[in-house]
C-alpha cells in the first residue's frame, strides 16, 4: 500500500509500515529537522533506541548502510538512501522544558516530544529520536554545535523497516536556534508496504 503524508509545520504524525516496508523522509522546503520515532508493533514497550544505534554501530553518526536499532537490539530500520548524509542520533526530542529552559518559551510552545507522544498515544517521558537532517557538528574535543541542516528542498532519506513498526515523525518546532535554520517548515513522507 503507498501511502503520502505531509507533515505541517510543528505537528507530527504516525502510521504503520509492514516489514520490508519503505519509509521516505522528504525535506520539502530544506532546512527542517524531523523528529523520526518507532515502536515495535509486536511488542509494544519496544521502541526505537538512539544509545544502543550508537552502541551497535559504534559510532555517533548515521549514514547509508547503518541499520537504527530497537531498545532490545533488535534492527528496526536500514538507511538505503541519503541525499543529505547528516543527521543527529544525540539529541533528545524538544520539550516543553527545553524550550523553558534555553528560551524562556515553553509554556503554549509546540514541541516534538509532546507531537509524537501524540501521534502515538504514549507517554515516553523522553524520547531519543533520530533527527533526520540535523546538522550537529561534533568537534575533537567532544563540544557539539547545532547548525543549519545541509537538506536542500526535496532532499530525501529512505529506510526499510526490518520489523513491523509504528512510526512517528514530528516537524521540529525550534524557529529559535539553527537547528531549523531559523524557520520551522513542512515535511512530506511517502510510506509503501
Ligand atoms: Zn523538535
Amino acid at each position: 500500500m503507498k501511502r503520502e503524508l505531509v507533515i505541517e509545520p510543528c505537528t507530527g504524525v504516525s502510521f504503520f509500515v509492514k516489514r520490508g516496508g519503505i519509509v521516505i523522509v522528504e525535506d520539502m522546503n530544506g532546512g527542517q529537522v524531523a523528529d523520526f520515532f518507532a515502536e515495535a508493533a509486536d511488542y509494544n514497550e519496544e521502541f526505537l533506541s538512539t544509545g544502543v544505534t550508537i552502541d551497535v554501530n559504534g559510532s555517533i553518526v548515521l549514514k547509508k548502510g547503518d541499520t537504527i536499532y530497537s531498545d532490545r537490539y533488535r534492527p528496526m530500520f536500514t538507511v538505503i538512501a541519503d541525499d543529505v548524509g547528516e543527521h543527529d542520533i544525540l539529541h533528545p526530542c524538544c520539550r516543553r522544558e527545553m524550550y523553558d529552559f534555553l528560551y524562556k518559551d515553553g509554556a503554549g510552545h509546540p514541541n516534538c516530544l509532546d507531537n509524537i507522544n501524540h501521534a502515538l498515544k504514549k507517554h515516553h517521558c523522553e524520547i531519543r529520536p533520530v533527527n533526520l537532517f540535523m546538522n550537529t557538528r561534533i568537534a575533537a574535543d567532544g563540544s557539539i554545535e547545532v547548525l543549519p541542516p545541509k537538506s536542500l528542498p526535496g532532499d530525501r532519506v529512505t529506510l526499510r523497516a526490518e520489523t513491523d513498526a509504528f512510526v512517528a515523525i514530528s516537524a521540529c518546532s525550534a524557529h529559535e536556534s539553527q537547528c531549523n535554520d531559523g524557520e520551522c517548515s513542512s515535511i512530506k513522507v511517502y510510506v509503501e508496504d
